[in-house]
């Protein structure tokens, strides 16, 4: 799926949201978020180059990201179209690097009002392949502290918001069922 850079996002037609929370991998959070979406990282047939290479201390917050949150997760993989196909088998046991990818970060903009949205296979196109984000982007990666994405979609879960037990297939309300104290829903 391509999207240019900082283009709305438009990858889920139903404006619906599933999160999964990192500690309890049977069920989903989905609602619609109130906040604008804005396409980063879905790459097509090139890799945006710039002079400028993305810092260090970036790269492992995206690393970071990559590993904890899994929002859209699907259960296909979607391979790196940028690696030769022998490498996938590798890499793939190798989670921080891995050339695949099944779901997708979100980034908080610096104003709060609306959120980044890129592949999970975002990390890997950065480290391995040389794509530098839009600058905004890169900032707004920087400016992350931990905790600070669990705040800002809790923050905007609405009252409507649904459990999904993907054990039962079942919905229920987010405010009538009960998550484990430790779940986590992202870096
Ligand atoms: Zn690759």
């Amino acid at each position: 799926m391509f999207m240019p850079d900082l283009a709305p996002y438009c990858y889920r037609t139903d404006g619906r949201e599933l999160l999964q929370f990192q500690h309890h991998p049977h069920g989903y959070l989905t609602w619609a978020p109130p906040h604008p979406l804005v396409a980063v990282g879905w790459l097509d047939a090139d890799v945006p180059q710039h002079a400028d290479a993305v810092p260090e201390d970036v790269v492992e917050k995206l690393r970071l990201l990559v590993l904890t949150q899994r929002i859209n997760g699907t259960c296909g993989l979607h391979f790196c179209g940028f690696c030769p196909p022998d490498v996938d088998e590798v890499a793939r046991e190798d989670l921080g690097r891995v050339p695949s990818g099944s779901a997708e970060i979100r980034v908080a903009s610096p104003c709060g009002s609306f959120a980044y949205a890129a592949p999970s296979l975002i990390g890997h196109y950065v480290e391995d392949h040389g794509y530098v984000p839009p600058a905004e982007f890169v900032d707004a990666v920087r400016a992350l502290q931990p905790g600070d994405m669990d705040r800002f979609l809790r923050a905007r879960i609405p009252d409507d918001a649904e459990y999904l037990d993907v054990d039962t297939m079942e919905t229920v309300p987010f405010a009538l069922c009960t998550l484990p104290p430790d779940a986590s829903a992202s870096w």
